[in-house]
């Protein structure tokens, strides 16, 4: 026998009894995105490698050692996009749809990063991802943390996962905190771990987010980040929160909340959960006000998040959350017997799906004895079956057996569809 050949390290199939909890999980997302408005857009999964190497930023996990880069046949660098918001970008502004224009967009598909690879963390995964463009106030930051509240709600989640939330300040801001930072943490280089010790010259700020026990307790004494804060980003800041607050969205504000990605400003967040051990961030985002021009845009003001559906759909099956319309379920199975019933019992199930509302109706395909035919139909799990021979054919009826009960009917063709509706 041919050897088989096994998917990849980190990427995952997701299989039929799996992949109706995600369609689950989209439907909601995309359902609660437009009840405020958003529109999807759709990007390619390769763009070049500038685009993330800019958008992303140098210093970053994901650029310094995640990324999927690759040559194309032309010698040209590709990269299997890690993320949403730079491509995203890089398409609206294409379209002209950003300058001095108002977008609510939302997006959703495979991002790939080579990370080690563990429960809730994978080298292909998806996000759905929402970014907002051209509103400058905190209205817009405050809505998309509202809508996630009402999606959290929506979902069975609110009491499982908490919001944090920090402002980060502008970028000459954090420029004067970095250089206060870094002449702090110099003098304990050699106590700080060896991610820390290397990101005291490319990424400080990611510093802050060191899970070490050392580097944390040194990091107590350390400057504050919230000092060097200025009046617009701390207004901004306010009104934030006093917009949640009236919303009736709670929050802890966690001072060392910087975000992975160089392009933030002001406003950043993320929704965390205790049930999913260290992979707890289900969802994170921001305000980027630099990004589009960094992308050679005109100056416009941003704000976005995404979210892990792995991540979620795990948190969902942790919770037991998966209701029950989001299982995969057969209504109506029909089995026949005998060439002339096959054909009428064809013809039927076509009438039924024609004139009923979302139904799922199976028909058994291939012949077969009455005993497996019932048995195939008892397996489906389906509520009622519909069934055919030459004698019901010739009177123009068929027999219906509620499947829950046992108790069967007669029932003419004319009237099946009428029957059914009653039934669902
Ligand atoms: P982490 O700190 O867990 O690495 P991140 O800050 O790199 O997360 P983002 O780039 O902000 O993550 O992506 C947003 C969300 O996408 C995360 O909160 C998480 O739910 C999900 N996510 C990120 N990386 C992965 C991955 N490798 N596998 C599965 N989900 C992921
Ligand atoms: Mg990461």
């Amino acid at each position: 026998m041919a050897r088989k050949i096994q998917a990849l390290r980190g990427m995952n199939d997701i299989l039929p009894g799996q992949s109706s909890v995600w369609q689950y999980l989209e439907n909601v997302v995309a359902d609660v995105a437009k009840s405020y408005g958003y529109q999807q857009i759709r990007f390619p999964i390769v763009e070049n490698t500038d685009l993330f190497k800019r958008g992303v930023g140098e210093a970053t996990d994901i650029v310094e050692k995640e990324m999927y880069t690759f040559e194309d046949r032309n010698g040209e660098s590709l990269t299997l996009r890690p993320e949403g918001t730079a491509s995203c970008v890089r398409a609206a502004d294409q379209a002209g749809l950003l300058f001095n224009q108002v977008q609510r967009l939302w997006y959703t598909g495979p991002m790939f990063r080579y990370e080690r690879p563990q429960k809730g963390r994978y080298r292909q995964f998806y996000q759905i991802g929402l970014e907002c463009f051209g509103m400058s106030s905190a209205d817009i930051d405050a809505e998309l943390i509202v809508l996630l509240a009402r999606l959290w709600k929506k979902l069975g989640l609110l009491d499982h996962v908490e919001l944090q939330l920090n402002t980060i300040g502008e970028s000459s801001e954090r420029e004067a905190y970095k250089a206060a930072l870094v002449e702090y943490l110099t003098g304990f280089k050699d106590q700080l771990d060896e991610d820390s010790q290397r990101r005291l010259s490319t990424n400080p700020m990611r510093i802050l987010d060191s899970k070490d026990v050392n580097t944390q307790a040194i990091l107590d004494k350390a400057p504050s980040l919230e000092e060097f804060i200025g009046e617009e980003s701390r207004a901004h800041f306010d009104r934030l929160q006093s917009l949640l607050t009236a919303n009736g969205v709670s929050f802890v504000i966690n001072r060392r909340l910087v975000r992975g990605l160089d392009y933030y400003s002001k406003t950043v967040f993320e929704w965390v959960t205790t049930h999913l051990g260290a992979q707890a961030t289900v969802c994170g985002g921001g305000r980027y006000d630099g990004l589009v021009e960094l992308l050679g845009g005109k100056p416009t003001p941003a704000v976005g998040f995404a979210m892990g559906i792995e991540r979620l759909v795990l948190l969902l099956e942790t919770l037991d959350l998966i209701p029950d319309e989001a299982k995969p379920s057969v209504d109506l199975f029909i089995v026949s017997f005998g060439e002339d019933a096959e054909v009428r019992s064809f013809v039927l199930a076509e009438e039924i799906r024609s004139h009923t509302n979302d139904l799922v109706v199976m028909r058994h395909c291939g012949g077969g004895n009455f005993k497996n035919q019932m048995k195939k139909a008892n397996n489906s799990g389906a509520r009622f079956t519909v069934i055919l021979g030459q004698d019901e054919v010739d009177q123009g009826i068929c027999q219906i057996k509620d499947m829950q009960t046992g108790e069967q009917e007669t029932c003419s063709f004319d009237s099946v569809v009428a029957y059914v509706n009653t039934k669902f």
